[in-house]
């Protein structure tokens, strides 16, 4: 038998998971409200680590949930606003390729685009070694027309996932804006049972 863990309720996923002290929540994965698992729609903006690690648990204090909304207003929906804003504007795509070895007009468009957020964890958006945004990527069109009607399926995808992301960033908007508007001190909660615990990340 080890140390007996605490549990809490994190104050930006919602979920009742081990604390790493008496209050503040252990390292763990993001994951959607609604059941939805990371990565699912699209651009796996939601990977990663969870905005509400180090912060104490919803039970003892509304502050790291209103920290969590802030975030969500000042920076989520502005970026994927902008996301959105940019597809729309019909830029040139900047696709590098899915997959090594396998050469498509994918492989061909390129320049520039506002990268979404998270781009960095999403293999898609990976730059070949030694490049950075902004860089020729190298290049081997198939035929312009290949290429354009890629571009055109490739920006259809874009805006749906983009739309896709801001109505979800609207919703947890919601979600946690209800949270404190009911929120109230309480005890923390006894740990989850082994059918609720949600599998931990990292
Ligand atoms: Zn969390």
């Amino acid at each position: 038998m080890g140390r007996r863990v605490a549990y809490g309720t994190c104050p930006a996923c919602f979920r009742v998971l081990a604390l790493a002290d008496a209050e503040h929540l252990a390292r763990h994965g993001w994951r959607e409200y609604g059941g939805r698992t990371v990565g699912v729609y699209g651009r796996a903006h939601h990977g990663g680590r969870c905005f509400g690690v180090d912060l104490p648990a919803f039970e003892l204090t509304p502050e790291g949930a209103e920290r969590f909304l802030r975030f969500l207003v000042e920076e989520m929906l502005p970026a994927r606003e902008r996301d959105l804003a940019a597809y729309e504007a019909r830029p040139i795509l900047h696709v590098v390729s899915r997959a090594s070895g396998f050469r498509s007009a994918s492989e061909a468009l390129k320049e520039l685009l506002p990268p979404p957020v998270g781009w960095e964890r999403d293999p898609q958006w990976r730059l070949p070694e030694g490049s950075k945004l902004g860089d020729e990527v190298h290049t081997d069109w198939v035929t312009k027309r290949r290429a354009a009607e890629h571009y055109e399926n490739e920006l259809r995808n874009r805006i749906y996932y983009a739309k896709q992301a801001l109505k979800q960033t609207r919703d947890d908007v919601g979600v946690v804006e209800l949270k404190l508007a009911t929120w109230t001190l309480r005890e923390l909660p006894p740990p989850p049972t082994k059918r609720s615990r949600p599998r931990l990340r990292g």
